[in-house]
């Protein structure tokens, strides 16, 4: 077989956790909790289940989540958006970002890419027939600035993939990029697809502006989000995609011919967790605040300083200023099998000419289990 699909190889999320598996090693790899999610939006589901919402439910998604997401954007990211004809479920944030790359790009229709990237993207991009063009991000700060687009953008420009927060950087983009990504969008008429999951995940009073909201970006967007994320339950895979009318229907027949709709009793809990009030997610941000400083402080005090965190669940440490002169993969290979801790080398997220001395850790996890790895990663420096 030599499909697109059979040669490339396997995630690196799903590497590193087999891994861990085998090893018994403490997993900081692949970005999930480890405790058990909101105790009510659960019961919700199990209530579901029981109480009969187990057939197929309409292909655009529960009416009673497609509502609940526009009120909750309304509510937190001052986003207007008709339930009716704006919004639609999906079988996680995924799914919503393969059915967009697959609806809106045609063969020989360029995407422009931040790297590093979520690995999913490019085999996507190239499935559709699209040519990337890669804008490559460095630490510490990984920002981009007018140069790289203008690198980057051309009149063949179709769609742009933009993640904010971005995995596995941790970086907020502050409004000044934003503004300046969405002025080369309208330049150049292309659609942003903003993979927005780590909405909720920032930091440090840092609030997350969807591009979507931007001037000029209400009709040109496709912002995607993700209720494992949200609320901590990622194996939910319950995700939302909104767009304008025009957008949207491409979008839905994408997502009829890729898994055509989401698990109801999912649907129903999730559209309850939406509604919860603003201490809700306010309490989530802060407890994983508290895990972050947590892991950076044990992380400092081993002589491991990582970069900034300004969201999503992840720490990133770069090796080459401290003088460890290894690349990114072979010191996450070593870590696991000597040292029982499972890690993600950031140079997994290139494509190409990747930044190669830099490990991304995960902190959505229990004290104990924070305290675990930094007493097994001691005395690396
Ligand atoms: N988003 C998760 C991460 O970055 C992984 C999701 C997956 O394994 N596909 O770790």
């Amino acid at each position: 077989m030599n499909s697109l699909f059979s040669n490339l190889p396997t995630t690196i999320f799903e590497v590193m956790s087999v891994l861990a598996r085998e090893t018994g090693a403490i997993n900081l790899g692949q970005g999930f909790p480890d405790g058990p999610g909101p105790e009510d939006i659960r019961r919700k589901a199990a209530e579901a289940v029981l109480d009969g919402y187990n057939q197929y439910p309409p292909m655009m998604g529960l009416a009673e989540l497609r509502t609940a997401v526009a009120t909750h954007y309304a509510h937190w990211h001052d986003v207007t958006l008709d339930a009716e004809r704006e919004v639609m479920i999906t079988s996680g944030a995924t799914e919503a970002i393969a059915g967009a790359i697959l609806a809106l790009v045609e063969p020989g229709d360029e995407v422009v890419l931040f790297q590093p990237l979520y690995d999913a993207y490019l085999p996507l991009v190239k499935l559709a027939g699209g040519i990337p063009k890669l804008v490559r991000l460095e630490p510490p700060h990984w920002r981009f600035d007018e140069e790289m687009l203008a690198r980057a953008f051309s009149d063949k420009t179709r769609v742009v993939v933009f993640n904010n927060p971005l995995n596995p950087t941790a970086t907020v983009f502050p409004r000044e990029d934003l503004e300046l990504l969405a002025r080369y969008c309208k330049k150049f008429d292309a659609v942003a697809v903003c993979d927005e999951v780590w909405e909720h995940v920032t930091f440090d009073g840092r609030q997350h502006i969807p591009l979507i909201a931007l001037p000029g970006m209400r009709e040109r967007t496709v912002k995607i989000g993700s209720a494992g994320k949200i609320f901590s339950l990622t194996g939910w895979k319950v995700g939302f995609v909104c767009a304008a009318p025009h957008l949207m229907k491409a979008l839905s027949k994408a997502h009829q011919f890729l898994t055509f709709t989401t698990p109801p009793n999912l649907q129903t809990a999730v559209a309850y967790g939406l509604g919860k009030e603003d201490a809700f997610f306010e309490e989530m941000r802060a407890d994983l605040q508290r895990s972050r400083d947590r892991l950076a402080d044990g992380l400092r005090s081993i002589g491991l300083p990582p970069l900034e965190s300004q969201g999503t669940y992840f720490l990133n440490v770069d090796l080459a200023p401290l003088g460890l002169n290894v690349k990114d993969e072979d010191f996450c290979k070593t870590l696991v099998h000597e040292r029982g801790v499972a890690l993600i080398p950031v140079s997994a997220f290139y494509a190409e000419n990747p930044v190669t001395s830099v490990v991304r850790v995960c902190f959505s996890k229990k004290d104990t289990v924070l305290d675990a790895a930094i007493e097994k990663l001691s005395g690396l420096v």
